[in-house]
């Protein structure tokens, strides 16, 4: 399938192709050609997806007719309202709209809180026919009489769920009240929980089931594992573990840009073939790590989250979480790509006491309490600091040896039986490839330069999709 084949318009395929889009996603796929036909739309994806263009660029289509370059506001009433939870999705949804609407002479304008409201009210003074918000602020807009529904002809809820999350859903309620009764809606959301449901029932007219995520948040074939470890030796641990499985592909998430580089450099160094994408790097270099990691040349990707979504990677059975993701919902996009179709996938966190706090969310939103497991010579609380026991040793070197104590992982793990309050088993007796590899000894030498497992098939093919 291809984007020409979605009956786009040519404006929209040149922006898309701009943004560098070779293939739409199955979310696309599906979404674009029934919110062309001006149906609802009940969406199960989550960001990463894809969604975000499945449905901004069919409702530009929609709005194309309405495109004007006069300067009147008249001219330019709101006509699409796309409802967001955060002030970072928000922002994230505006500039795919400016993205993908950059041929057409449409006006968008983005409302979130936090911010000094007289900028926003100006510019839906002087007319937007897209408006992207959070409720709240969209509220204080209304009363403030600075934005008019009149001419809505579609509305789009994203992240549905994490609006109930954050109570907003009366707040939503309202807003739709206010909303013309002939109009186009759409429901997107990861979850769907009673009230969702609910809110779709009143919201969408015979809406179109499109579901491209799972329902439940995670695959049942995944193991879940967290190694207590202090933040400053996660790198040892991160290297101890990688040459335990030495045919392993793994994506490691790291917090930051920064701390990503700096880690895939780390790992350059002790021998690993590793690289790094984060939102600083071009398209082009982009590119380049993904085709590396699916080839085998590099053995380890070292992502941010924003940096992996929308990347192209199917099928992965290890996923490492070189620090835990601020929100929660980030852990199940981080996992999702493993365990899919049934097959066995590994999740790994590496948890440093203060991110406990991070744990515990996650926990409650996967609904299991994932084991946790201290790796000898690792721990949380160990007093011994790897960079002290290498006093003497060049910096490199200390780098390269990490702690010289003996480190042995524990056995395959015995996991609780972690059934979920509606009766689903979470994880699944798991016997890790490396079961037999090497331990102590092993740990300070550099990983055989040898050839990986064939990840063309580990990851749905190469120059597929
Ligand atoms: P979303 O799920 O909407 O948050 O999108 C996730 C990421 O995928 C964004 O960074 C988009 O730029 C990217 N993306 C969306 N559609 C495509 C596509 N057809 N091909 C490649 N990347 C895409």
């Amino acid at each position: 399938m291809k984007f020409t084949d979605l009956g786009l318009l040519p404006e929209l395929l040149r922006a898309v192709e701009d943004a560098g889009y070779t293939e739409p996603t199955p979310i696309q796929v599906q979404a674009i050609p029934v919110v062309l036909a001006g149906q609802d739309v009940m969406g199960g994806a989550q960001t990463g997806t894809g969604k975000t263009a499945g449905f901004v660029l069919p409702m530009l289509q929609r709005l194309a007719r309405h495109a004007s370059s006069s300067p009147s506001p008249a001219r330019h009433p709101v006509r699409a309202l796309i409802l967001t939870p955060t002030r970072e999705l928000a922002m994230q949804v505006a500039d795919s709209v400016v993205t993908y609407g950059k041929h057409l002479p449409l006006r968008s304008v983005c409302v979130y809180g936090g911010v000094d409201i007289k900028p926003q009210t100006a510019e839906l003074r002087e007319g937007r026919e897209i408006v992207v918000a959070t409720p709240g602020r969209l509220l204080d807009h209304v009363q403030q009489k600075s934005v008019n529904f009149n001419q809505v002809e579609i509305v789009i809820l994203d992240e549905a769920d994490r609006m109930l999350d954050m109570g907003f859903i009366p707040d939503i309620r309202r807003i739709l009240a206010m909303l013309p009764k002939e109009r186009q809606s759409l429901l997107f959301s990861a979850t769907f929980s009673e009230e969702i449901k609910k809110l779709a029932d009143t919201m969408l007219k015979s809406p179109q089931l499109i579901e491209v995520a799972r329902r439940n948040t995670v695959s049942e074939t995944i193991t879940h594992r967290v190694h207590l470890v202090a933040a400053d030796k996660k790198r040892y641990l991160l290297l101890h573990l990688l040459l335990q499985s030495p045919d392993m592909q793994v994506l490691v998430f790291v917090g930051t840009k920064f701390g990503t580089a700096r880690l895939a450099t780390w790992l350059e160094r002790q021998g690993v073939n590793a690289v790094a994408i984060h939102g600083d790097k071009s398209q082009q270099q982009r590119t380049e790590a993904l085709e590396a990691f699916k080839t085998g040349t590099a053995r380890v990707m070292v992502a941010t989250d924003v940096a992996a979504r929308g990347l192209d990677i199917d099928d992965l059975p290890h996923v490492i979480n070189y620090e835990l993701p601020h929100v929660a919902e980030d852990y199940i996009h981080r996992i999702g790509r493993t365990g899919r179709a049934g097959k066995s996938g590994d999740a790994t966190s590496l948890v440093a006491p203060e991110e406990a706090p991070r744990l515990t969310d996650i926990e409650k939103l996967i609904k299991l309490k994932v084991e946790k497991v201290e790796v000898s010579g690792y721990e949380s609380l160990a007093t011994t600091e790897p960079e002290r026991r290498g006093r003497g040793h060049s910096h490199h070197e200390r780098e390269r040896h990490g702690p010289k104590a003996s480190v042995q992982l524990p056995p395959p793990v015995a996991h609780v039986p972690s059934v979920a309050a509606d009766g689903f088993d979470f994880l699944k007796p798991y016997e890790p490839a490396g079961a037999d590899l090497p331990g102590a000894t092993k740990a300070a030498t550099l990983p055989p330069k040898q050839p990986l497992r064939p990840v063309a098939a580990l990851l749905g093919g190469l120059g597929k999709k």
